[in-house]
């Protein structure tokens, strides 16, 4: 059976670095031209594993695992809002996550509020030490952490500075939290202790690290619970309801399991009850070198395999709301899927009045 990405969420105080880093992460680029590169899909962006791998070269044998999935499904929009609202059944759309701590500023309020809810939706998470080219002293490059932080390519006052800011301003305040937490060089085990990966946004250092611990993450979560099939008709949630010059309006979704094909019907959650369409286009982004009229942003593709973000096209969405939940299924099987969309919204909702 085909395994899927795993989803991968940012979360973090504000000015931490979220979007930047996500930034840096979406042009990550490999010098070979056979091993592709970062697929943009609607509200995601997808790195396959053959990038992660070139990326990271040597520095993969401290995983002491093989990776099989097949890459990462990075959300494009940070911040615990996006994360809470992108629900599936049972928990958190995003399978891992990563949290970024300014290392000079160090924990603060939406720190802990996003550590808080990692905590309840129990998803594996791993630190992106941000900003380590503020370190006094410090000579931040692009390119692997464990290349750069040694004695012969920093200054040792830029070392001590970095170890104090580490564990005052990251460690310790995740140990209050009540999580193991160190150095991802220093860390036995990834599914007991929080790894912590420093990098620079800006300079691009500390990037292969991060990509090479999430999936190392996900690969161990993967061996024990982490279920990444790819079963049945497509499961997903909406990102966004959007209006689209010549195609009306239109959702954003994310699918994290199944296949969905053109021609289906959506089921999807409305405020009042469960809307019923036949997809006209599923859309993916068109890649720039295919663009030639900038207002033709998308093409039509003739099915989409999780996980994926991917545009739909189809009358009647003007009451659907982001977050909902939705099935696209072939004809003989929309009442089967609108009882189980109505079970979610149904779920969800006690726990909202719980809370
Ligand atoms: P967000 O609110 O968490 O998404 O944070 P942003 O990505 O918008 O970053 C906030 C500010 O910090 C911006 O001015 C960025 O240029 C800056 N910034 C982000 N990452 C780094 C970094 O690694 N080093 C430095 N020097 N500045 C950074």
């Amino acid at each position: 059976m085909a395994l899927r990405c795993p989803i991968v969420s940012v979360l973090g105080h504000v000015d931490h670095g979220k979007t930047s880093l996500l930034d840096k992460i979406r042009k990550t680029r490999v010098a070979s031209r056979e091993a592709g590169g970062i697929t943009q899909h609607i509200g995601a962006s997808e790195i396959p594993i053959d990038v992660i791998k070139k990326v990271c070269g040597n520095l993969l044998q401290m995983l002491k695992a093989d990776l099989t999935i097949p890459g990462l499904l990075v959300i494009d929009t940070p911040g615990h809002e996006a994360f809470t609202s992108l629900r599936k059944r049972g928990g958190a759309l995003a399978d891992i996550a990563i949290l970024v701590v300014d290392i000079n500023e160090g924990f603060k309020p939406q720190t802990i509020e996003a550590v808080n809810i990692l905590r309840q939706c129990k998803t594996p998470f791993v630190v992106a030490a941000n900003k380590i080219d503020l370190i006094p002293g410090w000579n931040s490059k692009e390119g692997p952490f464990v290349l750069n932080f040694n004695e012969k390519n920093q200054h040792p006052n830029a070392l001590t500075e970095f170890e104090i800011r580490l564990y005052e301003n990251v460690i310790k305040p995740l140990n209050d939290m009540g999580f193991n937490a160190d150095l991802f060089t220093r860390v036995e085990d990834i599914t007991k202790t929080v790894c912590i990966i420093p990098v620079s946004a800006k300079t691009g250092e500390g990037v292969p690290d991060l990509l090479m611990m999430i999936a190392g993450l996900a690969q161990r979560f993967l061996e024990q619970n982490l279920n990444l099939n790819v079963e049945g008709h497509a499961k997903g949630t909406v990102l966004e309801v959007k209006e689209e010059r010549g195609l009306g309006k239109t959702i954003d979704a994310i699918i994290y399991d199944g296949i969905a094909r053109k021609g289906e019907y959506l089921v999807v959650g409305g405020p009042d009850g469960v809307v019923i369409s036949k997809i006209k286009a599923l859309l993916k982004p068109k890649p720039l070198d295919e663009m030639r009229n900038p207002r033709d942003k998308f093409k039509p593709v003739k099915e989409v395999v999780a996980a994926a973000g991917v545009k739909i096209a189809a009358p009647n969405l003007e009451n659907v709301i982001a977050g909902s939940p939705l099935r696209i299924v072939p004809e003989d099987k929309i009442e089967l899927a609108k009882e189980e969309i109505m079970k979610e919204i149904e779920e969800s909702t006690i726990e909202t009045d719980d809370e």
